[in-house]
């Protein structure tokens, strides 16, 4: 296990919560977040920030047609005691065991058939929304601004360009509706479908859905990632690398993949073709190491190689657009999306070792919103902290947004009963 001092822990595991508070000094800087502290916060932050109404109405619609209370909530304590099978019937039960308990974070897992009891763990997963995890050290073999748990302004932007892909996918080829797009305190964000679809999605399902939108396969031996094949190409892959193509040259420059020599030698690998790879290799080993002036470059050779060998180019038709894709599409946890009864943390629950909130945003705010604005525990509740002000109108956007699906999605269950309720009188 490795971390560093008043830093980010790089590897989680179960004891790692426990020995960053040994380490942590017991006095506080200004303005900085001490998770020390966390116990005298939470159960302020439960009280007077943390939607509870709205946080309960989302639960139960997406527990509809089964009651709230045979939802699971699971809860993380201050000494690292995991809590499962916890559920909730009413706002009022929910206020009590937050206080009761005061978790340092909030997961949210299926709907049973029973409610589910810490005794008995024998109930049947009926309904789960359907969830997507992007985590940026999935992005770790691209990203050369940081690595594990750090995160940027730079590498953000692959988040954005994540969340725009799924979310028009989701609406587009899919037609759902209410989706939920959360920050997930650290380093990503996760995606949560409420529609009655895609919460009933059984799970080969689940299966089918999470394998059309995972584009980048192979492990680690595997250099070339991503194969589009000759024909062509689908609507939705064209849909994505338009979004793409909107930050790629940012990215390029952002994160320089080829400037390295092993930027450059991994970059050479995804050329299927010797010629071409001789070729490009050759050239670029000699100019400027800007990767956008190597890309540049790359375009023409590539294009000049086309045209002069029009007869074997088949399989090289669409390695720009590979190539795009494998350094920029979403990289999922396809097992958090295929699973049923996976927990997720919850929105607006904080993470310990960050003190952010995982706020509520839509996908096209993402493009805006600054990862120190984002809301922490400590300036919610400190009126002297310089950020303050802009946290709380940053929680208070939060919040609306929350609202905003909360509501689409009631509406949405209404009209599906009335319907439901007809189709039963017509028989
Ligand atoms: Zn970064």
């Amino acid at each position: 296990m490795s971390f560093t001092y008043f830093g980010i822990i790089a590897q989680t595991c179960s004891s790692t919560l426990t020995i960053r508070f040994k380490q942590m000094p017991h006095h506080k800087y200004v303005g900085q977040y001490d998770a020390n502290e966390l116990p005298v916060m939470l159960p302020i932050y439960y009280t007077r920030h943390f939607p509870q109404n709205i946080f309960c109405r989302w639960l139960a619609c997406g527990s509809s047609p089964q009651p709230l209370s045979n939802r699971e909530l699971s809860f993380t304590l201050a000494d690292d005691v995991y809590l499962r099978y916890l559920s909730i019937s009413n706002q009022k039960e929910f206020l009590t065991l937050l206080q009761k308990k005061c978790p340092f974070k909030l997961d949210v897992g299926a709907v049973y058939n029973t409610k589910p009891s810490m005794g008995r763990h024998d109930g049947v997963v009926l309904a789960r929304e359907l969830v997507f995890d992007i985590d940026l050290t999935d992005y770790d073999e691209v990203r050369t601004c940081c690595q594990e748990a750090k995160v940027c302004e730079k590498c953000w932007k692959f988040m954005i360009i994540a969340c725009n892909i799924i979310d028009k996918a989701l609406k587009e080829d899919f037609g759902f509706q209410n989706i939920l797009w959360v920050f997930s305190g650290r380093r990503g964000i996760h995606c949560w479908v409420s529609d009655y679809e895609a919460r009933t999605l059984d799970t080969p399902g689940r299966g089918a859905l999470a394998d059309y939108l995972c584009l980048i396969t192979g492990g680690e031996n595997q250099y070339k990632k991503v194969h589009l094949g000759s024909d062509n190409l689908h609507s939705s892959i064209r849909r994505a690398l338009q979004i793409i193509d909107k930050y790629f040259e940012q990215v390029l420059q952002d994160q320089e993949f080829f400037a390295s020599t092993e930027g450059l030698k991994a970059f050479l690998k995804l050329i299927p073709d010797e010629a071409l790879k001789a070729q490009t290799a050759k050239r670029l080993e000699k100019m400027p190491a800007s990767s956008l002036e190597r890309w540049q470059e790359f375009r023409s050779i590539y294009d000049n190689y086309c045209r002069e060998n029009a007869g074997i180019t088949r399989r090289l038709k669409y390695l720009i657009e590979e190539i795009k894709i494998q350094y920029c599409y979403p990289r999922l946890d396809v097992n958090v999306t295929k699973g049923f009864n996976h927990l997720l943390k919850s929105p607006f629950s904080i993470h310990p070792k960050t003190g952010k909130v995982s706020v509520v945003f839509k996908p096209k705010e993402a493009e805006r919103m600054k990862l120190n604005e984002i809301p922490t525990i400590d300036s919610l509740l400190d009126d002297n902290s310089p950020e303050s002000e802009l946290h709380r109108k940053n929680m208070t956007k939060s919040v609306k947004n929350f609202q905003e699906v909360v509501f689409s999605l009631e509406k949405a269950e209404a009209l599906r009963r009335r319907n439901d309720a007809n189709v039963s009188l017509e028989f």
